[in-house]
């Protein structure tokens, strides 16, 4: 029987694989950072983070996020304007949909759009290494 690994056991085997001490803070910070959904801001982050453990301060949660983006285990983005917001980087690559009246951060995937930027860059000899498309929306 193959024993389940919470995500925020493999994000934590991925920081001590990288020489990094899994601090009871830390381990916090990884549960709320795998269980949202949303691309929360540190701010946030620290807010949920303080529930499982209160002694979790707003400096360890950005040093934690800088560890976490060095390592490629974490996504920052930065919207326009808008404090960073994170996400853990196990997720097939999406792109956003950011609403701007009520800050919310809706992913997509589109394969026509894929194809296209593939095609773009072909025509111009060039390979897509990564990339990013974030569509500024308000409600019609
Ligand atoms: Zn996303």
């Amino acid at each position: 029987m193959a024993i389940a690994t919470s995500p925020s056991k493999s994000l934590e085997d991925a920081l001590r694989k990288r020489g990094v001490r899994v601090t009871r803070q830390r381990a916090a910070i990884l549960k709320v950072l795998s269980g949202a959904d949303d691309h929360p801001d540190a701010t946030e982050l620290h807010r949920r983070a303080k529930v499982i453990d209160d002694s979790v301060s707003l400096a360890t949660v950005y040093r934690t996020l800088s560890v976490l983006e060095e390592a490629g285990i974490v996504h920052r983005h930065v919207f326009d304007g808008e404090p960073s917001r994170f996400e853990t980087a196990d997720a097939p690559h999406h792109d956003h949909i950011i609403d701007l009246d009520t800050g919310d951060v809706i992913e997509f995937r589109s394969r026509e759009i894929e194809e296209l930027q593939e095609r773009i860059a072909r025509q111009r000899g060039y390979e897509i290494v990564s990339h990013k498309l974030e569509l500024y929306c308000r409600k019609r």
